[in-house]
Order: C-alpha cells, then sequence, then structure tokens
C-alpha cells in the first residue's frame, strides 16, 4: 500500500514551510518532504528578517496567519525600523535573528499543527497520469507516495555548486547534497530552464574581533515586533557593530580578482544586482575607498559574526588577507570561508498566478526555484502555492493576489508576467501602490481575505476585532470633537479664522498637527491605545 495525501510540498526552506503551513491551514492533508528534519527553518545566509520591501513581506504573511512573523519575533536578537527619515509607506522593519532560536521556532509552529505531517528524505522524481496530472513523488529509497498536489521549493539545491576560488562542490548549500534528479524531469516536461548565482561571506569568531575598533549600532526601543500575535518581544536585545573596507583592502582583491570565481570565468550566470560580492563592489565603483560591513552576531550565544556587505567567492587565502585589512578584524579567525553558489532555476512565465505550473496540472512551484532571491520573497510565494493547492483540492476558487492588494501580488505578477534573467528581490520601487501597501496596514488590506478561506486562528482573528473596533472608536472620537478657529487658539493652534468648525479627524489630516497636539485640547483621546492613533494619524 502507497501512502496517500492531498498535497506533498518538497523543501522545508522559507517556501516550503509557509506553503504547507497554508495548505494545511485549509484542513487538507498535507506531507512536507525534506533533506533534514533539522534544517527546517534554516537560514543559508544572513541571520536577519526583513528590511525595506521584505519587512513589508512578512507583514503580509502574518496578515495571511503564516509562520515568519511569528518565528522572528521569538527569536529576533535586534529590531530597527529602517528608512525612519522618509514617510510610513516605505518604512521597513529588519529584526537580526538568532539562527537556532529562529529554527526551533518555525520547527515549534510547524510540527504541531495536526494536518502536516514531516518527512525526512529525498524526493527524486515526480508522476504524472495520461492527462498530465500530478499523481505521486519518488523519495531516494524509492517509496512512492500519492498525492494530488505537489509544491516544489527546492531553493538553491537544483543542480547547486558551491564555488571558492578556482574550488567547485557540488552542493545545494555549505555542507549539504544538491538535488540532480529534478532538473532532468523539469527538462522532459520542456519547462524553461536557466542558471543563477548567489554567494555568502565567511564567518568570522566573535572574540578574534577587536569591537573597540568598530561603531555599535544598538536597535530600537522598545523593540516593535511583527506579529499581531506578538504583545512584546520579551528575547534579549543585543548590538550590531560597523566597520569598514579600506584601500589597501580594495588592493589586495583587485590585485587578485584572477582567482575570483565570478571574474574568472568559472561563474558564468547572474547573480543578485542588488547584493552584489565584494569583488564585484570594487570593480563596478572604482571611485569608492571604502564600503560598509555590518558586524551581525549569528545568535545570543553563538561564537560567530556575520559581516554583512562582503559576500565573496574569492579562494581562502585571499579572504584571510583581505579581511586583515579591516578595522576591528586584524587578527580575525575565520570559522567558515565565503563561497557562490550556482543554481538551476525555472523561468516562471511557465507559471499561472496561482503559481501552479502550466502545463502540469496540480504542479506548483515557489522560492528561489522561481528566480528569486530571499527568505521574505520565498516565503511569500509559499503561503500563495500553498492556498492554492489546498483550494484546489477542496474545489474552491483560486486565492490570487492583486498588485494593488499586496506586495506579494507585485512579486507573483512581476514574476509571471516578465520573468526574471538575476535573482528578483522586492523593492518598494516595484509597487505602483505603494502608498496603500504599507506595512501598518498589512492586516487591513489581507486578514479579511484569510478569514474568508478559513486560514485564520481564532486568536488572530480576535486580535484583528479588537484592532479594527479600538481603530473605529478613535475614528469616531476624532469625528465627533469639533472646534472653531477661535477656541484652537486657546490652544496655540491657528487655523483660518473663517469661523468653520473643524473635526479632530479634520485637524489630523493637516501633517503639523499631530495627536499629541489634539491630546492638548481632548485629553481624554490620551486613553487610546498608540499603535492605533499612529495607524489613524498615517
Ligand atoms: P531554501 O531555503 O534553499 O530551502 C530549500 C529546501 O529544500 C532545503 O531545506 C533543502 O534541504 C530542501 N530540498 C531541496 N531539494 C530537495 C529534495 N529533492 N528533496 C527533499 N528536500 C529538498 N538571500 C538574500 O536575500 N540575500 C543574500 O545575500 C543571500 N545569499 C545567499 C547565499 C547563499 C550561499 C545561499 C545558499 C542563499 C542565499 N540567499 C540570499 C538566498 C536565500 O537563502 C534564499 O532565497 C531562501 O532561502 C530561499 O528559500 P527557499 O525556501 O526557496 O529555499
Amino acid at each position: 500500500m502507497n501512502r496517500k495525501t492531498d498535497v506533498i510540498v518538497i523543501g522545508a526552506g522559507h517556501a516550503g514551510v509557509e506553503a504547507a503551513f497554508a495548505s494545511a491551514r485549509l484542513g487538507v492533508s498535507t506531507l512536507l518532504i525534506t533533506h533534514s528534519l533539522k534544517t527546517i527553518g534554516a537560514m543559508s545566509c544572513n541571520p536577519a528578517i526583513g528590511g525595506l520591501g521584505k519587512g513589508h513581506i512578512v507583514k503580509e504573511i502574518d496578515a495571511l496567519g503564516g509562520v515568519m512573523a511569528q518565528a522572528i519575533d521569538q527569536a529576533g536578537i535586534q529590531f530597527r525600523m529602517l528608512n525612519k527619515s522618509k514617510g510610513p509607506a516605505v518604512q521597513g522593519l529588519r529584526a537580526q535573528a538568532d539562527r537556532e532560536l529562529y529554527a526551533q521556532a518555525v520547527q515549534n509552529i510547524i510540527f504541531n499543527h495536526p494536518f502536516l505531517t514531516v518527512l525526512q528524505a529525498s524526493v527524486i522524481d515526480f508522476n504524472t497520469n495520461d492527462q498530465g496530472k500530478i499523481i505521486s513523488v519518488t523519495t531516494h529509497d524509492n517509496e512512492v507516495i500519492l498525492t494530488q498536489k505537489l509544491i516544489i521549493t527546492t531553493g538553491t539545491f537544483l543542480r547547486g555548486i558551491i564555488h571558492c576560488g578556482t574550488k567547485k562542490i557540488p552542493a545545494g548549500r555549505w555542507g549539504e547534497k544538491p538535488a540532480l534528479h529534478l532538473s532532468e524531469k523539469f527538462m522532459r516536461f520542456n519547462l524553461p530552464l536557466g542558471r543563477l548565482k548567489t554567494g555568502t561571506p565567511p564567518r568570522i569568531y566573535k572574540d578574534s574581533i577587536n569591537f573597540s575598533l568598530t561603531q555599535e549600532q544598538p536597535g530600537d526601543t522598545p523593540p516593535p515586533p511583527f506579529s499581531i500575535l506578538t504583545d512584546k518581544i520579551t528575547i534579549p536585545q543585543i548590538s550590531c557593530f560597523i566597520t569598514h573596507t579600506q584601500a589597501k583592502s580594495h588592493d589586495i582583491l583587485r590585485d587578485n580578482l584572477h582567482y575570483s570565481s565570478i571574474y574568472s570565468g568559472q561563474i558564468k550566470s547572474l547573480g543578485p544586482r542588488y547584493c552584489p560580492s565584494i569583488e564585484d563592489k570594487v570593480t563596478k565603483f572604482p571611485d569608492r575607498d571604502h564600503h560598509q560591513i555590518f558586524l551581525e552576531p549569528e545568535g545570543l550565544t553563538s561564537p560567530l559574526i556575520y559581516p554583512n556587505g562582503i559576500s565573496t567567492s574569492m579562494p581562502e587565502h585571499i579572504q584571510e588577507s583581505f579581511l586583515k585589512t579591516i578595522p576591528g578584524l586584524e587578527n580575525c579567525k575565520i570559522a567558515q570561508y565565503g563561497y557562490a553558489i550556482e543554481y538551476d532555476y525555472i523561468d516562471p512565465r511557465a507559471l499561472r498566478h496561482t503559481l501552479e505550473v502550466k502545463n502540469i496540472s496540480g504542479l506548483y512551484l515557489a522560492g528561489q526555484i522561481n528566480g528569486t532571491t530571499g527568505y521574505e520573497e520565498a516565503a511569500g510565494q509559499g503561503i500563495v502555492a500553498g492556498f492554492n493547492a489546498g483550494l484546489s483540492v477542496k474545489s474552491q476558487a483560486p486565492f490570487i493576489l492583486d498588485r494593488s492588494e499586496a506586495y506579494i501580488g507585485v512579486l507573483i505578477d512581476d514574476l509571471i508576467l516578465k520573468g526574471t534573467i538575476e535573482p528578483y528581490r522586492m523593492f518598494t520601487s516595484r509597487a505602483e501602490y505603494r502608498l496603500s501597501l504599507r506595512c501598518d496596514n498589512a492586516d487591513q488590506r489581507l486578514t479579511p481575505m484569510a478569514i474568508k478561506i478559513g486560514v485564520i486562528s481564532t486568536l488572530q482573528q480576535k486580535k484583528f476585532d479588537q484592532k479594527m473596533t479600538a481603530l473605529s472608536a478613535y475614528k469616531a472620537a476624532l469625528l465627533e470633537k469639533k472646534i472653531t478657529p477661535n477656541q484652537a487658539a486657546i490652544y496655540d493652534l491657528f487655523l483660518t479664522m473663517d469661523g468653520k468648525k473643524r473635526s479632530g479627524i479634520e485637524l489630523l489630516r493637516n501633517a503639523s498637527i499631530s495627536y499629541e497636539i489634539l491630546e492638548k485640547i481632548w485629553p481624554d483621546l490620551k486613553d487610546y491605545d498608540l499603535s492605533i492613533k499612529e495607524q489613524c494619524n498615517i
């Protein structure tokens, strides 16, 4: 007897975890198959979630009841709102993560769902019937597991090759085997395959760094959470540090470019334009005499520091000599060398808005396999693929997000209509409706849709309803309160002397009038929650 399930998800990275949890939340039996239970929720590269554009996606995932925001709230060791000097639409929350706590938080969530089972195995094949519909997968030990829908989220593992100088090692990530068989199957179905590249910096032992030569960067206090379910961040918060490359660092890199896997021609595929390697930076911006490096702790007790900004595929000895030219890193000890990785991806124009492959019924793709880069971009696609696979099992209407409704909608629409020839990452500038697609209103935009398909927990729905009730009450109070220009002048608020009464809402619309000013006139407005006042103000 073959094992049988409604939905199979291959790969428990950020896309796979969201996909499996989304499908299970619809009440369909879901099997998540992944190479290793230990690497579920692993962060392949930098230990951080969110940022500009990406933070918006995390908020949207939370609004749809997903995993990522809850996990980072349980694992975040430094939270910062980026772009604070700009308007609320383009601000983005970013949190440094304790890698181990993050993976644990993800595992706690997915191991405890009644409709979700996890299996440690490697999938080597998928099978279709005569009508071209998905019917099963085959694992490395030749077990055939029957399924109605299949979601493939294999990340950087498809025929992955790690490059470090002239060394080439088949791998999906450092120390992990690649997925070698699935690409051939994709080719047999004429799916358009391409090759992309990404890279990671060396990891450095914390106790070998002289932090007195660097600049400390503390997080925001209090740390703002990502999830509506989190009242307060309770994990201890720590600082990051900033240092810079020097002219002599650039000289070393330039003098040895011929050793670089990228510049020697060993790597032919394109990498993420906005996350270039350090050898790319010194070549493309020759007039810059330094580049910023963020020294980010990998965890509260981890002995390692992640030097953000210097991903490289230079050979080990060049990495050693280059790092030692950087203030604070003169005596640094490297725990793991930086590397680049090349992998197969599928041209996402082969997909529908549901992320189902056009010519294979029941097969969905999500994450880095679709040409994106980043945990958040992967997770955003995962949740949509998971909902659609589950809804299709239940013969219900698909879940499609429009560009005007969500950054996730922009991401998928861009991918499936335009395709990509370089790793695609999210920016606020990609969203033409960005003034209305803000972090602060992600729940108002998306939670009602998620409630409609039945995937929001009772607790989350209660919190959402409480927020909406509080927002309505505050708006009603502001509408009710009225003041004439003469009365306002008593509080040093000078309005056009037209004798007209203005409501609190009308006053708040004026950019120079804050809710604090209104509280001087009407002290009972102080009783409302700060987040509600800020939301109404925005
Ligand atoms: P992954 O997180 O890669 O997860 C894939 C999962 O699938 C793994 O658990 C794997 O074990 C499993 N799997 C694969 N094949 C099979 C199979 N056949 N059977 C069973 N299980 C399978 N992103 C950035 O935003 N910035 C960066 O600077 C950056 N640098 C990176 C550097 C490196 C070296 C790497 C590897 C990645 C980097 N990324 C970066 C990308 C980021 O890690 C990915 O975008 C993100 O993890 C993709 O998520 P995913 O779920 O698609 O795949």
